[in-house]
């Protein structure tokens, strides 16, 4: 077996360290940038306090964006990239910020939409400015990524764009910006965190190096998640599952960034774009669906990486993938949208997305047709 490994994102790991934008900066000898943030951040001082200890460096904050962001929003804050002569920007977020930015510091080096580069072949110039990621989820691993998840409100479409120009710089990983993540938004980007560890582990494209990770990502999740997810009386035991989960969510954007994932996040999509289910969320529903289905594929590979999780086989893991969403109140159906004939069709039709194809098992419309039918409960 033939395989590349490569990691261009430096990594700066640890509680507190969310000041050291300045000196990233200053070492890379950068001096204007742009800070890209969701409004709620800013709303509650966190990006005024990057700015301050910035020491003047960031002179420009953007946050007219909402989550699963939109082409028309990334042009806007290249547009502001460019009128104030940024030479870098920063993110300060979750994966709708870093994913914007990352979109913004690419699409600013030339004189186009990105909306022209999303959904279509067309390849991004690999030209770009500077990112420095601060993930405050845990999360997306877009921060390690070369990835940039967006939106097209307009054409109804939602869909990965990739290049190697995504990648940020830098990458200061700060558990204590996920302190103040709601239980609900912490179960939901958790569930993304297992959804891209195991999908990376079975994806088509999988190789050793992202194998360990999705492994170590996974274990961490299924040991962490609830406690980070409940508001804990023990402080201590809190603190140190925001810890593990945000080094969980590196970890699995390592596992799934070159392997890609598959079909979880390929349905994903449409359940976001068309029934607003959060992204991590949405992973989850078919998670433990297509775990069954994939559980004898790549000659065992799949039992393997369940039993070295510590469950009997990978039935059994589809079993604690099912118990692991209930627990969290997440949704393990689609009962209460009342689908009918017409809306699953769509959903099997957009389901077909290229992720699916890196699926270990073949995916016939008509499976995906039984799965939803299952998750609508109708016959
Ligand atoms: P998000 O960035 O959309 O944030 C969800 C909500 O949580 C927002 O309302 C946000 O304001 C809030 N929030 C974020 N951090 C907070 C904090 N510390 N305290 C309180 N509230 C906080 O959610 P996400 O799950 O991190 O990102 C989802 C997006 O990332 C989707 O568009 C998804 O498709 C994309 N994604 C990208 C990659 C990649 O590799 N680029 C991978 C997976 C998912």
């Amino acid at each position: 077996m033939n395989w590349d490994y490569a990691q261009p994102v430096a990594i700066r790991f640890g509680k507190g360290r969310a000041t050291e934008v300045n000196d990233v900066a200053a070492s890379m000898e950068l001096h204007n940038g742009l800070l890209v943030t969701t409004p709620s951040f800013v709303r509650n001082g966190q990006a005024q306090r990057l700015v301050d200890a910035s020491n003047g460096m960031l002179t420009t904050v953007f946050s007219q964006f909402s989550p699963n962001p939109d082409v028309t929003e990334v042009d806007a804050c290249a547009t502001a990239i460019k009128a104030n002569g940024c030479e870098f920007v920063v993110a300060l977020g979750g994966g709708s910020a870093m994913d914007l930015a990352k979109a913004a510091a690419s699409i600013c080096m030339v004189d186009e939409s990105i909306a022209q580069y999303h959904g279509t072949d067309k390849t991004l110039p690999g030209e770009h400015l500077p990112l420095i990621a601060l993930p405050t989820t845990a999360g997306t691993g877009s921060e390690v990524t070369c990835v940039s998840v967006l939106t097209n409100r307009a054409l109804g479409k939602k869909a990965p764009i990739v290049s190697d120009g995504f990648y940020p710089s830098v990458a200061i990983v700060d558990p204590e910006l996920t302190y103040s993540v709601p239980p609900y938004v912490t179960a939901c980007t958790g569930m993304d965190v297992l959804s891209q560890a195991i999908e990376g582990f079975w994806s088509k494209g999988h190789q050793p190096i992202c194998d360990a990770c999705a492994l170590h990502a996974a274990k961490l999740v299924f040991q962490y998640l609830l406690i980070a997810a409940a508001h804990h009386d023990d402080e201590a035991t809190y603190i140190e599952a925001r810890e593990k989960m945000c080094e969980a969510s590196i970890i699995a954007g390592l596992a799934f960034t070159l392997p890609k994932t598959t079909s979880s996040h390929a349905c994903s999509f449409p359940l976001t774009n068309l029934y607003g289910i959060p992204h991590g969320e949405a992973c989850a529903l078919t998670l433990d669906y297509f775990a069954r289905i994939n559980q004898d594929a790549q000659g065992g590979r799949v039992q393997e990486f369940a039993r070295a999780l510590g469950f009997a086989n990978a039935s059994a893991m589809a079993d604690a993938i099912y118990k692991l969403k209930a627990s969290l109140g997440l949704r393990t159906d689609l009962r209460d949208l009342s689908l009918g004939d017409e809306q699953i069709a769509e959903l099997v039709r957009i389901s077909r997305h290229p992720n699916l194809y890196n699926n270990p098992v073949e995916i016939s419309d008509d499976m995906l047709d039984a799965m939803y039918r299952s998750l609508a409960g109708i016959g």
